[in-house]
């Protein structure tokens, strides 16, 4: 199938109010202009140089979103090309978006990247110390970050329930914060959960954005 294609049968399945992100790494930018001509406008990058490449060849109305671990010293040159940064994944990482964010007079719009699957290697902060920094309102301290929800990935294991039973811890905890710290607050909407081979259970529980990648473009 076409690229045109994957994409249309993928879209058939979302329901709406679930944006897919189409996951574009490695892939080269003919490709992505393949992915652009069917309709496709958010694109997911994991590599700082890779996607300031993209953004700078690629038509301006794309909506780049930086989707994996992101290194400290790599933040500047993702702030102000990303629309969305998925994957922050540690203090760290949140103060010197934060210092980013100051130095160009931005709220940098981000995600919490929460720890769910039982896979050591995974990154992200875990439920606990997670509710513990709202509870010390550290996120005072980062004005210049748009806190717009939670990302998760899910244990890679062929069990389905497993997979379904983290996806769910983390819904569970994006309704527990929303409804705690963001009561009022449109902008701490999404919960970015999903990849090529369960998206269809994270969006039953409840993921507003997908991010796709080999079953767009082929396997990597
Ligand atoms: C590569 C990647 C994806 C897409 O993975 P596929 O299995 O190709 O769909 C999604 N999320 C993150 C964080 C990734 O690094």
């Amino acid at each position: 199938m076409s690229i045109a294609q994957e994409l249309e049968k993928i879209k058939g399945t979302l329901p709406a109010g679930v944006r897919l992100v189409a996951v574009s790494k490695t892939c080269p930018p003919e490709r992505i202009g393949e992915a652009y001509g069917a309709g496709q406008r958010i694109f997911g990058e994991n590599r700082p140089q890779e996607l300031a490449q993209k953004a700078a060849a690629l038509p301006a109305d794309i909506a780049w979103h930086f989707i994996g671990h992101l290194q400290t010293n790599k933040v500047k040159h993702v702030v102000g090309v990303a629309r969305l940064i998925h994957a922050v994944d540690s203090e760290r990482l949140l103060m010197e978006i934060e210092k980013e964010g100051a130095r160009r007079s931005l709220a940098v719009p981000c995600l919490l990247q929460v720890h769910v699957a039982c896979e050591a290697s995974k990154f992200g902060f875990s439920p606990d110390v997670l509710r513990g920094l709202f509870r010390q309102d550290f996120f005072i301290r980062t004005p210049h970050v748009q806190l717009a929800g939670l990302m998760g990935m899910a244990t890679h294991t062929a069990d389905r329930a497993q997979v379904r039973r983290e996806f769910r811890a983390l819904k569970n905890l994006f309704d527990e914060i929303k409804q705690a710290y963001f009561p009022a607050d449109d902008a701490f909407c999404e919960l970015s959960a999903g990849m090529s081979d369960d998206y269809g259970i994270a969006v039953d529980e409840g993921s507003t954005l997908v991010r796709i990648g080999s079953a767009i473009f082929g396997a990597r």
